[in-house]
């Protein structure tokens, strides 16, 4: 099999991926909470594991990759309240919304997206054995933390300096925590938002317990191969999953934890109070799913992203690029009676795919596939070249787009085009210059020349 390496934010390393069943891996990355849409920011993770998700299953692995959907959370409970309607309501007309983002992405389907609210009696169970193992505590007002204190573990993911964020932690006046780090795995309520009568008392999971809790039971085992996420959830959110894992389970959650970098307006962060937040669906209105993808994958998953018109401009010119060429090789197939079919060029291809396995490093594949542009263009110009090296450069062209996740349109002929065309070839073989001149304007018009 094909060597995969990654970046593993446990180990600050790449490292070569060894997978813990064979031919197998086991993926999780943190979903949305859907209260409300999602930002261009959130495709970033999702245009990241969607392309690992490619990378991995053309070198021949099974993939099982999933990811959550938290539909129990006080945001959207407040906006339940807000508007008048149940928890419910909220969170499904949101993830509705979130999956149109994701087909009109191109999104590989996941294996699966699990929800919080159906995982309620697995958390309380899971809470409980933290508290016998002890590694958890009863605050005076019966709520539930995890205690960090005693996990020599802890930090070992985020590598935060502890001692600077203990000692620089605000300790609000009714808080009963043992520790300014530990945090809450079950928090009691009698408000009016949606809560659970458990052993654990009347109320609710906090969110850090949910993913862990999600992977153990989905995969059926306490370790699985990768788990990811954006930037901002290392710490605390990877970091408490991890310090649970440890004490429920004693293991690490996941062999490599993959984080992907951040996205900047105009060189800002995106935020809602900077006012300068672009929501999702409206960037795939306006660009498109494979402008977008263009736009996130060419620069290196863990760097700064920085979200412009001008960087806009230039992965819409690269996909038009793309979608043109393929449609001057579809097109002369379909006028010329002829189809595309055989083999690739497996060298090239071979190397496309090596770059990508080596840490998804995106633009040297695209060094690779911009040779195949160039051969491609020559070879249309050239009227000797033969249908099977233009098959040979079209599949790879097709197949190497693929990978990569673009979804472009496939020509569509029709007689009308047929009869232009042969009409254009007769003018030129007739040496009527000014209708054949004519006639490849048109024929340029169309896309087809
Ligand atoms: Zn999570």
């Amino acid at each position: 099999m094909r060597k995969i390496k990654l970046y593993d934010t446990y180990e600050g390393k790449v490292r070569e991926f060894t997978p813990l069943v064979e031919g197998e891996v086991s993926i999780y990355y943190c979903g949305p909470t859907v209260y409300n849409y999602v930002h261009v920011g959130n495709l970033r993770p999702v245009l990241v594991f969607d392309l690992l998700n490619r990378v991995l299953r053309e070198c021949g692995y099974k993939v099982h990759m999933i990811s959550n959907y938290t539909d129990i959370d006080d945001k959207i409970i407040k906006k339940a309240l807000e508007e008048n309607k149940t928890e419910k309501e909220i969170s499904e007309f949101y993830t509705k919304a979130y999956e149109d983002v994701l087909s009109g992405l191109n999104i590989i389907p996941l294996e699966y997206h699990p929800k919080v609210s159906d995982y309620i009696p697995q958390i309380v169970d899971f809470i409980s054995t933290i508290l016998d193992k002890g590694h958890a505590y009863k605050t005076p007002s019966g709520d539930v933390n995890f205690s960090t204190e005693d996990d020599e573990n802890y930090g070992s993911l985020s590598k935060v300096d502890l001692s600077k964020l203990r000692t620089g932690y605000r300790i609000e006046t009714k808080d009963d925590k043992k520790s300014p780090l530990d945090f809450a795995l079950w928090k009691l309520t009698d408000d009016k938002g949606i809560k659970f009568d458990t052993k654990l008392g009347l109320g609710r999971p906090g969110w850090h317990t949910e993913c862990v809790v999600m992977i153990n039971s989905y995969f059926k085992k306490p370790l699985i191969d990768i788990h990811g996420g954006g930037f901002d959830l290392k710490f605390p959110h990877h970091e408490n999953e991890m310090a649970q894992s440890w004490a429920y389970s004693g293991t690490n959650l996941a062999n490599y934890w993959m984080h992907v970098g951040f996205l900047n307006m105009n060189g800002d962060k995106m935020s809602k109070s900077l006012g300068n937040v672009v929501l999702a669906n409206d960037a795939l209105n306006k660009f498109g799913g494979n402008v977008l993808r263009q736009f996130f994958l060419t620069t290196y998953y863990r760097s700064p992203i920085n979200y412009t018109d001008e960087a806009m401009q230039t992965a819409s010119e690269e996909v038009d690029k793309y979608q043109r060429l393929l449609t001057k090789f579809e097109a002369k197939a379909f006028l010329e009676d002829f189809k595309y079919e055989g083999t690739i060029d497996s060298d090239s291809y071979n190397q496309f795919l090596d770059y990508l396995a080596d840490d998804l490093n995106v633009a040297n594949a695209i060094t690779v596939l911009s040779t195949v542009i160039k051969k491609a263009n020559n070879a249309l110009r050239n009227p000797r070249t033969s249908k099977e090296e233009l098959s040979i450069i079209y599949l790879t062209l097709r197949k190497m787009l693929e990978v990569l996740g673009f979804n472009f349109e496939k020509f569509k002929g029709n007689d009308e085009l047929k009869k232009i065309y042969s009409s254009y070839l007769d003018a030129k073989s007739n040496k009527d210059f000014a209708l054949s001149d004519e006639l490849r304007k048109v024929l340029m018009e169309k896309g087809v020349l």
